[in-house]
């Protein structure tokens, strides 16, 4: 579903090169929670933004749904794009537009027909537990609600693959297990493979099947979560 074969990044950086991706190898199965962890600079943000190309590889391939992410033309690009959903730390909602509006943009920049659009968000919010929150904006609603409506966006064009971007960071422990809750059932219910990043071994150890540890750019351990945390 989602493969790294030999990927090393480079930024410029302001004094020196940062290396921020060291001869990165990894796979992810359809179907699968994967979660990277490590801690800050460790390369995580930068290996999950290069999956869906917010980031380009400096070597190496990164491979989506079998198609090589780096030889694509443009247009080959905004179709595996719209494979891919994103959630984020800070949940990234547009603040002076409603929560009907922002689940719809995805739509909306797609030109999807306005009785489309319509059904497809009312779908949605129902799935997050918003329905009653559709004309509010997002100043009104708590950090969890944020981050459900970030998820309803983010499975707004029907996804395969659902990336997070340390998606519960800024929440508090009982709302983060109600949103790992709900990626849990995202998985389950609409088969959707999710690939998250995160500081905390709370969150691997809550949802994920498979993990990545890295550091200074490397994965330096990798396996089913239970035989990583078995490992003494
Ligand atoms: P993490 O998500 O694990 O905190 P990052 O991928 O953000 O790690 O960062 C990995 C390394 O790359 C760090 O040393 C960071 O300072 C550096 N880095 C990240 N983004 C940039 C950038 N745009 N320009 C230069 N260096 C960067
Ligand atoms: P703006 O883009 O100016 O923030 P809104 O987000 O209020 O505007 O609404 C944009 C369009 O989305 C409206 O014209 C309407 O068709 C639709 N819409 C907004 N809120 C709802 C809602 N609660 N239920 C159904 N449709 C809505």
């Amino acid at each position: 579903m989602i493969e790294f074969i030999d990927v090393d990044k480079t930024y410029p950086g302001i004094e020196a090169p940062v290396h921020a991706l060291d001869n990165i190898n990894f796979k992810v199965d359809a179907g699968e929670i994967y979660g990277v962890v490590g801690y800050s600079g460790a390369g995580k943000s930068t290996l999950i933004r290069c999956v869906n190309q917010l980031e380009s590889v400096t070597e190496g391939k990164v491979i989506v749904d079998g198609k090589d992410l780096t030889s694509l033309t443009p247009s080959e690009l905004r179709v595996i794009k719209k494979r891919i959903g994103m959630i984020f730390q800070h949940f990234n909602l547009l603040n002076s537009k409603t929560i009907y509006t922002n689940v719809a943009m995805p739509l909306i920049l797609n030109k999807t027909p306005k009785n489309e659009i319509k059904a497809r968000v009312t779908e949605l919010l129902d799935f997050v537990g918003l329905s009653d929150k559709a004309s509010q904006y997002p100043d009104q609603l708590s950090g969890g609600q944020k981050q459900r409506v970030g998820i309803a966006r983010a499975l707004a064009t029907n996804p395969s693959i659902l990336l997070c971007d340390e998606a519960t960071s800024a929440l508090d422990p009982q709302t983060t297990e109600s949103i790992l809750e709900l990626l849990r059932k995202i998985n389950k219910e609409y088969n959707i493979t999710i690939l998250l990043i995160t500081h905390e071994m709370s969150v691997i150890r809550d949802v994920c099947h498979k993990v990545a540890v890295m550091e200074n750019g490397k994965i330096i351990e990798r396996g089913s979560v239970f035989d990583v945390f078995s490992n003494p």
